[in-house]
């Protein structure tokens, strides 16, 4: 069993800022400040961080609890008349083949697929509404599980082994975003991980981050099928065993596994342990 966990924003879809524009609202409303978003990097973060960050840009101090609480229902409240003017303004799009995608892995009965979102569980489900993905979601992690976009995930995986009334392993989860920070909290929770370029992600930071798999969107679905290997590589070469590809086109198109991974895992894993220690855990 597989489990693939989608990220939103620039990955399934483009929803034209309405994010930012709802957050906006929410934060002039409370605190009179316009824009406040523009001094906020949202991309890749989650909600809970970026509610923080942009009411602190309006107020100039950190939200308190109850704050946050109103803050966090009137960008819920207000995220579908942004989402339907981003609609009406043909700004709202699906990244390019995830439909075809999505619907290949639905025919799959080893695949799970669910979300992997900074986005509040409420507002994911806004968000996808135009696009009728939605029903391929049956589980996910949000914003609202955790500041943290690797907890996010672990949450998913969790879920999916609800579902699945069995343990999910570390090397059974690929995780698929537009971002670095994607890609980070993939490798930190041990899980795959791959981007898609045509999102919201800055490339020079993904290319460091150093995913399994970079293409532009889903309009070839062969090189996802063999990175989750459903597909057989034509190449021969067992995803996730080789030391060293063959040749640097191959390298370039199919992503890095086998030793660069474990080696940057090995750091991670190395890193959490000192974390760990200095949280006194
Ligand atoms: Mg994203």
């Amino acid at each position: 069993m597989k489990v693939v966990l989608f990220d939103i924003d620039g990955t399934l879809v483009k929803a034209g800022g309405a994010g930012a524009r709802a957050l906006n609202h929410a934060v002039e409303a409370m605190t009179g400040h316009k824009d406040a978003c523009a001094k906020v990097q949202l991309q890749g973060a989650t909600d809970k961080a970026n509610f923080e960050n942009a009411f602190k840009a309006g107020a100039g101090r950190k939200p308190r609890p109850k704050e946050l609480a109103e803050l966090t229902r009137r960008y819920v409240a207000r995220l579908p008349l942004e989402v339907m003017a981003s609609v009406k303004a043909k700004k709202y799009l699906k990244v390019r083949g995830v439909e075809k995608f999505l619907a290949r892995l639905a025919g799959r009965k080893d695949v799970l697929v669910g979300l992997g979102t900074g986005n509040l569980k409420d507002g994911a489900f806004i968000k996808l509404e135009p696009s009728g993905l939605a029903k391929h979601f049956a589980f996910g992690g949000y914003g609202c599980d955790s500041h943290h976009r690797s907890v996010v995930l672990q949450k998913a995986v969790q879920r999916a082994a609800k579902l699945r009334k069995a343990p999910v392993k570390e090397g059974e989860v690929f995780v698929i975003g537009d971002t670095h920070r994607d890609v980070e909290a993939a490798k930190e929770a041990g899980y795959h991980s791959a981007v898609v370029l045509d999102g919201f992600g800055d490339r020079s930071l993904i290319m460091r981050s150093n995913p399994e798999l970079l293409t532009k969107d889903f309009s070839d679905m062969k090189p996802w099928l063999i990175w989750l290997g459903l597909e057989k590589d034509p190449r021969g070469v067992r995803r996730g065993t080789y030391i060293c590809p063959d040749s640097p086109i191959e390298h370039a198109h199919y992503g890095r596994t086998g030793l660069d991974l474990r080696d940057i895992e090995l750091g991670i894993r190395k890193l959490r342990e000192a974390k760990k220690k200095v949280a006194g855990k």
